[in-house]
């Protein structure tokens, strides 16, 4: 048997290790994520895709720190990002690394960006409490940001309130926002859903750009395996608060593993115009509070095994970099 960990020789900019996230509300309490193991490393784009519930967004944001507590309760064993250990930092130490360490953009602009402020009074804060720029400084280094954004007439923009702009304008300034301070990690969750399909290919066509021109590691969360083909190089498909299959993009579309994966390739639309029908994944998506026993994928697996709903299988290392959770290629369970 071989390891379970695939890492790439370079050190990861962020290793996460045994996650979970609780929450407790109204007398009961689940986990939304059950011992997540993820590795980010310089200079990539690493994917987190599942479906709505899977526990991809919560990840994201319990590595900002951002899940309120209560309800939400956040551990793991190690969540470390370059050489800080994010679960010992204190809010202020946490809220130094967001921003100038990690950034995230977010699937509607209008959560992030202010409403009753400009632009430019939106990049000053953020110019101004994460590089220390003051005066004309800071509306010259504005007009870069957009400029690297090649967006039109930088100067103008910078004058307008948010509701001014089109979605996909609002997108590119949230985008400027978090890239002003030269993250080492930027952490997109589902950045181009509420947009149309041509300004979601400009959408990510520049988050690629970006991360080609600045060597910022990415970790981009979505649902849309079509967005982890065209723009991931390596890939977690996570389902019901687990990762189930973790893989260089490539092989995971040429030898995908997991029944689940399977199921999710065969759920894309075929683009080349053909008119096969679309498969359907049997079942539904079982919500954090009611995920069943055993392998969590078992009621809608159709190479689902007797002894499947017996224990969790665990992420296993089966080829050089392709790790997958499922009885199919081994008996080791997550407390083997
Ligand atoms: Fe299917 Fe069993 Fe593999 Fe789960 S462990 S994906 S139920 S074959």
């Amino acid at each position: 048997m071989m390891a379970v960990a695939q890492a790439p020789a370079a050190t990861a900019v962020l290793s996460v290790r045994g996650l979970k996230i609780e929450f407790r509300t109204e007398g009961i309490s689940f986990h939304a994520v059950d011992g997540v193991d993820l590795d980010i490393y310089p200079g990539e784009t690493a994917g987190i895709v599942g479906e709505s519930g899977c526990g991809k967004s919560v990840t994201a944001l319990s590595i900002l720190g951002l899940i309120p507590r209560p309800p939400g309760y956040v551990s793991a064993d190690s969540m470390r990002f370059e050489s800080e250990e994010l679960l010992q930092l204190g809010v202020d130490e946490l809220r130094k690394v967001r921003g100038a360490g990690i950034s995230m953009i977010f699937q509607e602009p209008m959560t992030s960006l202010d409403p009753s402020f400009t632009v430019q009074s939106q990049m000053s804060e953020v110019l101004t409490a994460h590089r220390g720029l003051r005066g004309a400084a800071i509306e010259k280094e504005s007009i870069a940001v957009l400029e690297r954004l090649r967006m039109p007439n930088p100067r103008a923009i910078l004058r307008q309130y948010p509701f001014e702009l089109s979605g996909g304008m609002r997108q590119r300034v949230m985008i400027g926002l978090a890239m002003a301070c030269s993250p080492r990690l930027l952490i997109a969750d589902e950045p181009t859903t509420a947009l149309d399909v041509t300004v979601q290919a400009q959408i990510l066509a520049l988050l690629k750009r970006i991360q080609r021109d600045t060597g910022t590691s990415v970790l981009l969360i979505t649902h849309d395996l079509g967005v982890v083909a065209q723009n991931c190089d390596r890939v977690y498909v996570m389902y019901a608060g687990r990762v189930v299959e973790s893989a260089p993009v490539t092989d995971l579309f040429k030898d995908p593993l997991h029944p689940y994966t399977r199921a999710l390739l065969k759920a894309i639309p075929n683009t080349r115009g053909g008119d096969e029908e679309l498969a359907v994944i049997p079942g539904e998506v079982p919500t954090p509070a009611r995920f069943p026993a055993g392998c969590r994928f078992h009621p809608r697996c159709a190479s689902r095994m007797d002894h499947c709903d017996k224990a969790i299988p665990r992420l296993v290392e089966r080829k050089p970099g392709h790790s997958v959770a499922c009885y199919l290629y081994g008996p080791e369970t997550v407390t083997a």
